[in-house]
């Protein structure tokens, strides 16, 4: 068994380290304190995004993206996980299902997105369907040849950047006829409702979008009616390791700035990491962060070698779930550890705790995860999770 990366795995995460410490650490006060960041400093960013070739890192590079293994984008995660303000959101791809779309809507959509010309968001969620999206209301009916989508959706990340929206809704009301829609932010009908404002502060915004009798032909449609839910279930998949990722990365930063902090902070006449409560809290951070990151590179080297589908699924939520649980205990930890300072706005682990809470509800609540995971149990055998390749 040999778990060392490779050369290319090493030169990838060491690039990815170098673009977040040079180039999103210095802003992120700046983006803290004036909620996002103005448009000189976005453009420079993704200057160095294409110069650091971190965009598109999902996709194959005859599709517009880097061509990185699996476990190669894990590691490029973990490293973006370690900024705040989600300041990882500069680092932008093409949703997974696009290239799955007409060789029309691939040169339209796929390759400009991957290239950074446009970008799209995803709206799934709406006032009354969240975890359950077959209680999606948006809805596509068909009239003469075209489809008039109207509909209301919440919650829409990246929307005040994107040009393009992937829409969820159902053609003709109907739960059974989930279907992804390319809509264009501009087309008529489409407005923004609301612009609130959350625990985070995430670098873009989250809107509540409105679509009033969107006309889109056939063309807009992609993949095939009713195909809708499964597209948005590779997205979740993808998006679910990403999160992961970035939760070992986020609590690998927070466990360092504790770590160093109890060794310079004195009190008592010592250093405050002569307290066993306080040695203890760091031991059980960094034994929380080992074993994530054994998970995560374990699943990264797993989907390399071909995992099925099914697994991938179950395993998605796995890491998900512990990850994202994980670094909001190691992240509560470095903040007590931190004392006072650990509570100021100008402090990442202050601005890590509020970001990495939403790791917890986003792309699948932890419940669902948990429920995705019972019924991956039940249908398969506990091996699913207990057992080794
Ligand atoms: C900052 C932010 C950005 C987001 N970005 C996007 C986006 O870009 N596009 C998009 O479409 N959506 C987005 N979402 C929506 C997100 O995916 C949903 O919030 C999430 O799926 C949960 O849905 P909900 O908020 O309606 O909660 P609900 O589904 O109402 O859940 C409420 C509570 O009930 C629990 N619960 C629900 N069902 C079950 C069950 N079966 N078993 C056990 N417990 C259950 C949940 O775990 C949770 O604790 C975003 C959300 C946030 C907060």
């Amino acid at each position: 068994m040999d778990l060392r990366l490779s050369d290319a795995d090493n030169e990838i995460q060491a690039r990815a380290r170098a673009f977040v410490e040079t180039w999103l650490h210095p802003h992120e006060v700046a983006c803290e304190m004036n909620d996002g960041l103005p448009k000189q400093t976005l453009a420079a960013i993704k200057k160095a995004v294409l110069a650091h070739k971190l965009n598109s890192w999902n996709h194959s590079v005859e599709d517009g993206g880097q061509g990185y293994t699996h476990l190669q984008q894990l590691l490029m995660h973990e490293e973006l996980g370690k900024a705040t303000n989600c300041l990882w959101a500069t680092v932008w791809t093409a949703s997974l299902p696009l290239k799955y779309g007409t060789p029309e809507q691939r040169r339209d959509y796929l390759l400009p997105i991957n290239a950074g010309k446009r970008r799209a968001c995803y709206a799934i969620t709406e006032p009354d369907a969240g975890s359950d999206p077959r209680m999606v209301k948006a809805s596509a009916v068909r009239r003469k040849g075209k489809y008039l989508l109207s509909g209301e959706k919440w919650f829409v990340t990246s929307a005040d950047v994107a040009d393009i929206i992937l829409v969820h809704a159902h053609v003709d009301g109907d739960p059974d006829k989930p279907t992804l829609f390319i809509v264009d932010k501009d087309a008529p009908g489409v407005s923004v409702k609301r612009e609130p404002k959350f625990m985070h502060t995430y670098v873009y915004e989250h809107f509540e979008m409105l679509f009033d009798k969107v006309e889109l032909d056939e063309s807009r449609i992609l993949g095939k009616v009713g195909q809708g839910y499964e597209l948005t279930k590779d997205w979740f998949v993808d998006a679910r390791l990403d999160i992961a990722a970035r939760c070992v990365g986020g609590a690998i930063r927070a466990a360092e700035i504790a770590d160093d902090y109890a060794t310079k902070r004195v009190q008592f006449g010592r250093p405050i990491r002569d307290f066993q409560a306080v040695e203890f809290m760091i031991a059980d951070s960094a034994v929380e962060i080992m074993a994530a990151k054994s998970m995560l590179y374990r699943v990264g080297w797993e989907l390399d070698q071909g995992l099925d589908r099914k697994l991938i699924h179950a395993r998605a939520s796995a890491i998900k779930l512990f990850c994202s649980e994980m670094a909001g205990r190691v992240i509560d930890r470095a903040v007590q550890v931190l004392g006072g300072r650990g509570y100021m706005r100008e402090n990442p682990v202050e601005r890590l705790y509020r970001d990495i809470r939403v790791d917890r509800i986003w792309e699948g609540t932890s419940e669902v995860q948990r429920a995705i995971i019972g019924g991956q149990i039940r249908k398969r055998g506990l091996g699913v999770y207990t057992g080794w390749v």
